[in-house]
């Protein structure tokens, strides 16, 4: 049976909820049994104890009033000899009904001796009341080892009760040190337990957790294929599950992606490419002279069909890099090359404009490991940005330099430059800076967005600086 993450957390908790009790019972168990030898120790043992006293002292408060009496004859001490010795038959009793079977069978001496003690008094008052003549010396020995007898079968019952309390006093230790070690046993077994339990459960929630993860991560670098195969708990059961069937619908999407690039490159690309060709067949007379107004239309034609094909490829890129699907073709690479080309590709416009194109490459720039072609793309983009931007008779300055274990390479133009608000978010598609100026130049809003997705690709960092009416410098730079 596969327990949901409720019952398991449910029965965990019960599990220590029912440990804690148990632990409790036994605690109070064990009180229960100290407080009933303390109570038997101080209701039956001491007590007893103070029986034994009181009885010696009645008894010989007996036998001090009854020798007075026999010397005297004053019967006022007859009296007294009678109440200590209805004492003693009192305490006797009272201390039986305390006394354990040993205690009770020590009394029960004493009630005999005393019983005969009893009667050699009871004798020896006759004769005397009758004025008759006793040896008077032989029943003074009798009681004398009477009373002895009592004394001893008292000490007995003394040292009896006081071994009792000792032996009661030792258990309770012996229970003591027991409790103590059976609370220790049963606080680290429940230790064990608790943490076990709590291992058990914790694992069985975060186990599945982290293979989720595993797989969330998987999906998140596009390898929609991973299947997650979770059974229990029910509750993940179901995520996994639901995981599974948003990672089919994924690899489907991400299918229907692909067909959707690849044919859209061939349907806008081809028909545009063929419009540019016949275009410019026709501009160099391939179907006849022309008159000016055709040649001014064709021209027009053939522009605008090279700026859409510049569209398309550029929103195609993008929506590649986005996708996660560009592939980039890492090699060890100088940087030189690829700026001295970038160069002379924007040669011709660089010359229209009379622009000043400089280049600071600093030697032996170390070798990166770049896709060559991408990095050229976002050169080409930072480049014609500079050059597009600045005015004529301008100068734009491309510098290369290495800086710690990364290549820094900025492009720094005299143009309108960008105000501070719009630094952060040029960066994003189809956002153009309100350029300072009068300065309103067509674009995509595109290219930025590349390159910046190009740069990171490359684990580097891409940014703007400028001041408004003071030209820009865009910089980026590449882990060496
Ligand atoms: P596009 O140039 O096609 O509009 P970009 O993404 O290349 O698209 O640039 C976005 C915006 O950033 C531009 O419209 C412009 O406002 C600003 N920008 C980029 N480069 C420069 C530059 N060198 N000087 C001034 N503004 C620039």
């Amino acid at each position: 049976m596969r327990l949901t993450l409720f019952s398991r957390l449910f029965l965990g908790y019960l599990g220590i909820f029912i440990l804690i009790i148990a632990v409790s019972v036994y605690a109070v168990i064990e009180l229960r049994r100290f407080n009933d030898i303390t109570r038997s120790v101080l209701e039956g043992d001491t007590r007893v104890l103070d029986y034994q006293k009181k009885l010696t002292d009645a008894l010989l408060s007996e036998i001090r009033y009854e020798r007075r009496f026999l010397i005297t004859r004053d019967d006022a001490l007859y009296d007294q000899f009678l109440l200590f010795k209805s004492d003693f038959d009192l305490y006797i009793e009272e201390a039986m009904a305390l006394a354990d079977a040993r205690a009770s069978g020590f009394l029960s001496q004493v009630k005999d001796h005393h019983q005969r003690y009893q009667d050699l008094v009871d004798q020896e008052v006759k004769y005397m009341k009758a004025g008759r003549s006793y040896p008077y010396d032989r029943y003074r020995q009798g009681k004398g080892r009477v009373a002895d007898l009592i004394i001893a079968e008292l000490e007995k019952l003394s040292s009896y009760s006081q071994q009792n309390t000792y032996g009661k006093i030792r258990k309770l230790a012996e229970a003591g040190s027991n409790a103590r070690r059976a609370a220790m046993a049963i606080t680290g077994a429940s230790l064990i337990f608790v943490i076990v339990l709590s291992l058990f459960i914790t694992r069985s929630i975060t186990q599945p957790i982290s293979i989720l993860k595993m797989k969330t991560r998987e999906i998140a670098k596009g390898h929609f294929e991973s299947d997650v195969n979770l059974s229990s708990p029910p509750e993940i059961a179901e995520l996994a599950s639901a995981f599974n069937s948003m990672s089919q619908k994924l690899k489907d999407l991400d299918r229907m992606k692909s067909d959707f690039f690849s044919s859209m490159s061939h349907e806008l690309r081809t028909p545009l490419t063929s419009i540019k060709e016949g275009a410019g067949l026709l501009l160099e007379g391939v179907g006849g002279a022309l008159t000016e107004k055709q040649r001014r239309l064709l021209t027009i034609l053939a522009e605008e069909s090279e700026r859409l094909i510049g569209l398309v490829n550029s929103l195609l890129d993008l929506s590649k890099m986005e996708a996660g699907m560009m592939v980039y073709n890492f090699e060890p690479t100088s940087l030189a090359p690829l700026v001295n080309r970038a160069m002379i590709e924007i040669g011709p416009l660089v010359e229209a404009k009379k622009i000043r194109l400089d280049s600071r490459i600093a030697e032996e720039l170390p070798v990166i490991t770049v896709d060559s072609e991408r990095l050229l793309q976002a050169l080409r983009n930072l480049i014609g940005n500079a050059v597009k931007f600045t005015p004529d008779g301008g100068q734009v300055t491309i510098s290369a330099r290495q800086r710690d274990r990364a290549v820094e390479v900025s492009v720094a133009d005299t143009g309108p430059g960008i105000p501070a608000e719009n630094l952060a978010t040029i960066f994003d598609k189809f956002q153009q800076a309100a350029s300072a100026g009068s300065y309103r130049i067509q674009g995509t809003g595109l290219g930025l967005a590349i390159v910046k997705h190009i740069i990171t690709s490359h684990g580097g960092k891409v940014w703007a600086e400028s001041q408004a009416g003071q030209g820009s410098t865009f910089i980026f730079v590449l882990p060496a």
